[in-house]
Formats: structure tokens, sequence, C-alpha cells
């Protein structure tokens, strides 16, 4: 039987909400061939990101708009099929921006090897990819953590703050996590070890959060805006930083960002607020792999994966990233 591709593509930009299926066309397709220079991966797993709905929006952000009538854009673990680039063989386990189709064809200079005896071929979108990347540079690098300081991170039991929070308790830190509901916030103390872990949706989030945090926070990694930005904003000891990494809270609603309304408390804690893009630190990605795959290994870092099947699981996969519906790293097999 000849295969055939099957692909997700953007069929029109969204307005103001959570993505529906009308944004979406998913279809079967002819098999694409590689030229010269180019590579036919399998695709075996893509990963879903807060940030595509971003990408599908008009305008040039950090990146280019993803365009209306392309495969939707998503970084993928797959299998080579076929090469016509010196640095691939078939069989070869490869990253790449692959996005959301089960065959893509990729350049050999914008594929990555991967090595599947150091963590699983999904563990590779995770902790160890870009997810990863985020945490261990914008915690590091934009947060400056150090032993015995206060990390608190927002979407603490999600791909970016699950590892914030294990790398800042291995640093040795006090770390506070805040997360939607009992079972994610017992994951991310009794699995992830943080100290403690804020329920941000049930009552007296704020009061939770001050008590949790007794000598104040030295490092707040911002993954959501919103309350939780000013809650954090309002208990900042002298010198903090907050990371910005991201503001998932707007990303459908761009008017449910306002504020922060006390942001002065930057200036009464002598505070910075730093906002970062993971791609810049893809020459240092490499030193970042080694560590974080030496902690897999030891068991000092947990990594989860929630996984779906099948590329039309996409569209409400994707809408899941903003309720919270995903528990751990959203990944989908197409
Ligand atoms: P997650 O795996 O953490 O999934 C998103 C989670 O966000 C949900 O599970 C939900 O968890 C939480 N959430 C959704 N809506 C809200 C809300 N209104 N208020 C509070 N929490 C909410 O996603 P990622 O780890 O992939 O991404 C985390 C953040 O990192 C995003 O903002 C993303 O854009 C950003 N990012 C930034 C990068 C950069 O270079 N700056 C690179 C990669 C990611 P819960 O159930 O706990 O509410």
């Amino acid at each position: 039987m000849t295969e055939t591709n099957r692909t997700v593509r953007l069929a029109q930009r969204p307005g103001v909400g959570v993505p529906g299926p009308d944004t979406w066309t998913i279809a079967d397709e002819a098999m694409p061939e590689a030229s010269d220079g180019e590579v036919l991966v399998r695709v075996d797993y893509v990963s879903l990101d807060p940030a595509m709905r971003g990408w599908i929006n008009a305008g040039k952000s950090y990146i280019e708009p993803v365009e209306v009538g392309a495969v939707m854009r998503a970084g993928g673990v797959g299998e080579v099929v076929a090469s016509r680039h010196p640095g691939f063989n078939p069989g070869d386990a490869v990253e790449g921006m692959t996005g959301i189709q089960r065959f893509a064809v990729l350049p050999g200079r914008d594929l990555h090897a991967i090595d599947l005896s150091v963590a699983p071929a999904p563990t590779w979108l995770g902790v160890l990819g870009m997810p990863g990347m985020t945490a261990y540079f914008g915690l590091l690098d934009v947060g400056q953590a150090e032993a015995g300081q206060t990390v608190v991170v927002s979407a603490a039991s999600g791909a970016v703050g699950a590892l914030v929070g294990q790398i800042a308790r291995i640093r040795g830190c006090r770390v506070v996590g805040l997360a939607g509901g009992p079972e994610k916030c017992a994951y991310v103390t009794d699995t992830l070890g943080f100290d403690a872990c804020i329920d941000y949706k049930a009552e007296g989030m704020f009061k939770a959060l001050a008590a949790a945090v007794p000598d104040r926070i030295d490092c707040y990694f911002d993954n959501v805006g919103g309350p939780i930005l000013e809650a954090c904003l309002s208990l900042l000891n002298r010198r903090a930083r907050i990371v910005l990494c991201g503001a998932i809270a707007g990303y459908n609603d761009p008017s449910k960002l306002s504020g922060p309304r006390n942001y002065m408390a930057l200036l009464v804690a002598r505070a910075r607020m730093e906002g970062f893009v993971v791609f810049d630190y893809a020459d240092r990605f490499a030193q970042a792999q080694a560590e974080i795959g030496a902690w897999l290994k030891s068991g000092e870092v947990h990594a989860r994966e929630d996984i779906r099947e099948g590329l039309d699981s996409f569209p409400s996969a994707l809408a899941d990233l903003y309720s919270g519906g995903n528990f751990g790293k959203l990944i989908v097999r197409p």
C-alpha cells in the first residue's frame, strides 16, 4: 500500500478566543519528496505549545506568523525515511520544526540528531526539548536563582514550570509552585519535590502564597501573567528578578492582560523584570541537554508527557493548554 501524508493546515485566522475546529484543515495529501540537501522524516510526535496561539495571529512578534494555508508550525521528533543530505541516514532519530503532519521534508541543516538512549523520543520534546531549554536558561541565566533563595513558578505542573521548579530544587532553592487544582498540586509537591504548591483556582490564593514564602520571593518565573503576576509583585524581596517567560492568561484574549496595576513594586524592591526568547540560547542547548539528561538518569528530574493519539485530536488538545486540560508536556502522536 502506498503511504499518504496527513497534515493540519491553518484554514483561517481565529478571532478572539480559543481557536475552534474551523481554524484548521485536516486532510490526507500526497507524500512529500526530499530534494538535494533535504531529508524526509516520519514524524512520530509533535509538540503542542501555548505560543501556537500567537503564531496564527497576523503580524510578526518574535517569529513570522504561520501563513493561512500552510502546515501548522510545530516542533517534532521522528525517524529519517530517506535522506539526500550527507549528515543523515534512514533510521536516524531526529528533531526539528516538522509541523503538524505525519511526514515532513526539511533541509538537513535544520535537523538535529537525538539520542534515544538518553530518553525516549517524547521526552526530547519536553525536558530535553524547547520547554526544557526554556526552563533551564530562563531560571539560571535570566532568573539568576541561587541556593537559599525562594523561587516561585506558575503553571508549575506544565512542561516549562515543572522543570523550573526541579532545577531550582537541585540548586538548593526553596521552591513554591502555583497550579490549577489539588491533583496537580499534589504531583508538584509529592513527585516533583517542590516545598509547596498553591492551588490558584481555590479561594485565598494570595494568603496561601504569602504564607508559603515567609522570606518573600527572590525569583518569580512567570508563565501566566494576570492576577498571579500581581500577587508575586506584592511579595518581592529586594533585588528580586521576575522572569517574563509567558502570559498564557491572555493569549486568547489580550484584554484579560491589563496591568500589572502594582508594577511600582519593582521600584520599591529594586527589582527587575526581564523577558527572554529561548531560541536566543540555541548555541548552548547541547550543554543544557547534557546536564538535564544526567539528572533524568540519576532520577533527580522527573519528566511527564501527556500524549494524545492522532492528528484529528490536535484542535481539542491545543484548546486544553488554555484551560489546564493538559497534565504534563502536551504532545500529539500523528
Ligand atoms: P504548560 O505545559 O504549562 O501548559 C499550559 C498550562 O498553563 C496549563 O496546563 C494550565 O495549567 C496553565 N494555565 C492556562 N491558563 C492559565 C491561566 N489563565 N492562569 C494560570 N495558569 C493557566 O505549557 P508550557 O510549559 O509549554 O508553557 C508555559 C509558558 O511558557 C507559556 O506561557 C509559554 O508561552 C511560555 N514559553 C515561553 C518561551 C520563551 O521563549 N519565552 C518558550 C516556551 C514556552 P493549570 O492547570 O495549572 O492552570
